[in-house]
């Protein structure tokens, strides 16, 4: 097995992430300026098939309409050289000190009719260049001290802001969907719609609830101390699953953006197992920061590194399912069991009530005795992972 990723593995890559200098809270850069341009042929040099952008990555804040139009003809050159395609497009509205409040929910009535501005334009972009999916990170929708922030006042102002969005959206007749993205905190100490849970509650409250999802990223729900694989699972079940951001993340710390597989890599392989089998055919998006040791080379070892471990994952998690004695584990600890409705078709409460197997015949000691079987379950999984089987 090669391991060499195609298009059609539908890895994609944030201009941001290859692009990033190295510039944390407390040091500088260790890396120059990267040329979106530079990136976008180095990434199809990789493998990948698209790139994503903040506004701001590809347009300096404050450019002027020519110079704005000479950055976008320069990446469209070289997108259109290299056959790269632009999934997903998203703002930045966190970067610059006037969003030191937040965006959408600034308490400044005008800097959050600035950001909705900013964020029109930059919609009208992503459509130009072909995006699908719109994401939204409120990276500084948030606050450090209770006073700060009428929670539900900037609920409201959250919703005002996506019901604009999805009103332009379909007034235009653009066929764009929205990805709602949680993280916990950083920058803010704590920020709104934290996990994907609350994103997905917040979302069946706006006014088009189809034109939303959520784009979760995998370290932000372990920063959390949550089980990623489980968020991702409910999204999908929800049919709420439009994005995806892949990183690695090793517990409860600071966001570490590492690459793909390098963090809780039980959770990397669950993940994996997850999205190939349960109907995701969205990109497979890495939202990861090379660390600031590496120099412009180590840049492109750790993007091929994030593509790579996920198909050693994808081909580990199928040979896992393709294994028979897991399919007899499987069964042995009642997968096929949980797949089947509690209730027969149509049965009622009384019907409940009255079947006596269910209750007044039924031995829990005796359920109790049964064992689960998940230790030999979850060590055939192990070894896959491992490839100390097949
Ligand atoms: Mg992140
Ligand atoms: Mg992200």
């Amino acid at each position: 097995m090669s391991y060499r990723p195609v298009p059609g593995d539908r890895f994609s890559f944030g201009l941001w992430t290859v692009g990033w200098q190295g510039r944390d809270p407390f040091g500088d850069a260790t890396r120059a300026v990267l040329d979106p341009a530079e990136s976008v042929r180095r990434l199809a040099g990789l493998g990948a098939y698209g790139v994503t952008f903040h506004d701001d990555d590809l347009i300096p804040f404050g450019a002027t309409d020519a110079e704005r139009e000479s950055h976008v003809k320069r990446f469209r050159q070289a997108l259109d050289d290299t056959g790269l395609a632009v999934p997903m497009v998203t703002t930045n509205l966190f970067t610059h000190p006037v969003f030191k409040d937040g965006a959408f929910t600034a308490n400044d009535r005008d800097v959050r009719r600035f950001a909705l501005r900013k964020t029109l334009r930059n919609i009208d972009l992503a459509v130009e260049l072909g995006a699908r999916t719109y994401v939204c990170w409120g990276g500084r929708e948030g606050a450090e001290s209770g006073a700060a922030k009428d929670v539900g006042d900037a609920l409201d102002r959250l919703r005002e802001a996506f019901d604009l969005l999805g009103a332009y959206v379909t007034e235009q007749g653009y066929d764009l969907r929205f990805a709602v993205e949680p993280k916990p905190n950083e920058p803010r100490g704590d920020i709104l719609l934290p996990t994907v849970g609350h994103a997905l509650a917040f979302i069946e409250r706006l006014e088009r609830p189809q034109l939303f999802g959520v784009n979760p990223e995998v370290g932000h729900e372990q920063m959390a101390g949550l089980n990623v694989q489980h968020g991702i699972a409910q999204a999908l079940w929800a049919g709420k699953l439009f994005h995806i951001d892949l990183n690695g993340q090793n517990g409860i710390k600071y966001d570490q953006d590492l690459r793909f597989g390098a963090g809780d890599l039980r959770q990397a392989f669950w993940l994996v197992d997850l999205l190939e089998n349960a109907g995701y055919d969205g990109p497979r998006h890495f939202d990861f920061k090379p660390p600031r040791t590496e120099d412009a080379e180590g840049v492109w070892d750790s993007a091929a590194g994030c593509m790579r471990n996920y198909l050693i994952l994808r081909e580990r998690a199928a040979a896992f399912r393709a294994d028979p004695e897991v399919r007899e584990a499987l069964s042995a600890s009642r997968l096929d069991e949980l797949a089947r409705p509690t209730l027969e078709p149509g049965e009622t409460p009384a019907a409940l009530l009255a079947d006596r197997a269910a209750y007044e015949d039924f031995d829990a000691d005796a359920a109790a005795r049964r064992g689960m079987a998940f230790e030999r379950l979850d060590q055939l999984a192990m070894d896959h992972l491992l490839a100390a089987r097949g």
